[in-house]
């Protein structure tokens, strides 16, 4: 069990670096949603559905994690301080029941473990898969995280990822299994967070994209822009001089209802992301045009913010996650 723990805590750290830290950013959101009680005990239930959508349990990133496992880790100790604070430990579950909190505040991030992994939807996506490859840029474990848009052309599907669980989510909520409901829910959460990530809806302007298969350095540069933003809202919310404040704003955003559609919900936080995309990704790269040249590493961040380098982007980026804040309370309260 121990062991787990470790390795869990290694793996954990290395793929936390997500765009928005899902869990912790996740366990914000929960703890200050109106009308949603986090406390709340739900009785683990088994998992009795079919579902038309593929997706795997067994995680075939790690060889130390399977679906088991998963669940071990959830309940051990050792990992909560990465996550959560002192009062609101992941905790073992007590008489085969979990705190609603933290049901949604872990399954969040399950998306992340390789569910996804190798799997495409479409014919186009599994073409965009193996010319992505060909060209050495490793998409796998992203496709299903991700909407991609060409004028028509339309591939990966987040949303779709999205939508599905939010009807599994209901489908359980009708048959009153209130765990299933909140497990589901945080599997939506998940790509709902994502559709905000500005790289996961485009991989730039579509001149950069077009040079892709002309410049190789090209792939290389669009994938670290990817990187740091990705990495930055985690650096705000956790190692920012700015970190309070972050949290604070995240807590103190009101819910913003879109709709009961899972449909016209995803495809209105695809425009609010495309909107944003331009004057977050120029910032991006006048920012770090240098750590381009010399490469990106966390602590830049920290160098970066000291200088006063970082006042412009995180400017922009405040009211982004103001706003996903706000969604995904949103969100929480419609499908609740
Ligand atoms: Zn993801």
């Amino acid at each position: 069990m121990k062991k787990i723990c470790i390795l869990s805590f290694i793996f954990l750290v290395t793929l936390s670096f997500s765009w928005v830290g899902h869990s912790y950013f996740t366990y914000l959101i929960v703890f200050s949603t109106p009308s949603f009680d986090p406390n709340e005990l739900v009785q683990i239930t088994d998992y009795s559905y079919t579902e038309n959508r593929k997706y795997t349990t067994s995680y075939s990133t790690s060889t130390v994690f399977d679906f088991l496992e998963f669940e071990e880790f959830l309940k051990c100790e050792t990992t909560s301080a990465v996550f959560f604070d002192e009062s609101h430990n992941l905790s073992k579950a007590h008489q085969n029941q979990l705190p609603a909190w933290q049901i949604l505040a872990t399954y969040v991030y399950y998306p992340d473990l390789g569910i996804d992994t190798g799997i495409a939807d479409d014919f186009i996506g599994q073409l965009a898969v193996s010319t992505a490859k060909a060209i050495g840029f490793n998409v796998n474990r992203s496709l299903r995280h991700s909407v991609l848009k060409y004028g028509t052309i339309e591939i990966f599907g987040a949303h779709e990822s999205f939508i599905h669980f939010v009807k599994m989510s209901q489908l359980a909520k009708a048959k009153n299994d209130r765990y299933w409901q909140l497990r589901f829910l945080a599997y939506a959460l998940h790509y709902i967070e994502d559709l905000f990530a500005p790289y996961h809806i485009k991989l730039g302007e579509w001149y950069e994209t077009a040079l892709i298969p002309f410049d190789r350095n090209m792939i290389s540069y669009l994938n670290t822009y990817h990187t740091i933003c990705d990495n930055y809202l985690l650096f705000l919310l956790t190692d920012s001089a700015h970190s309070e404040e972050v949290r604070k704003i995240i807590q103190s955003a009101k819910p913003i209802f879109i709709s009961k559609d899972p449909q016209r919900i995803a495809d209105e936080v695809l425009m609010y992301t495309y909107v944003n995309f331009s004057a977050l990704h120029s910032e991006i790269k006048t920012t770090f045009a240098e750590a381009l040249k010399t490469g990106f590493s966390y602590d830049l961040f920290k160098e970066y913010e000291s200088a006063g380098k970082l006042d412009r982007l995180y400017e922009r980026i405040l009211p982004i996650i103001e706003t996903m804040s706000g969604v995904v309370k949103g969100i929480i309260q419609t499908f609740n």
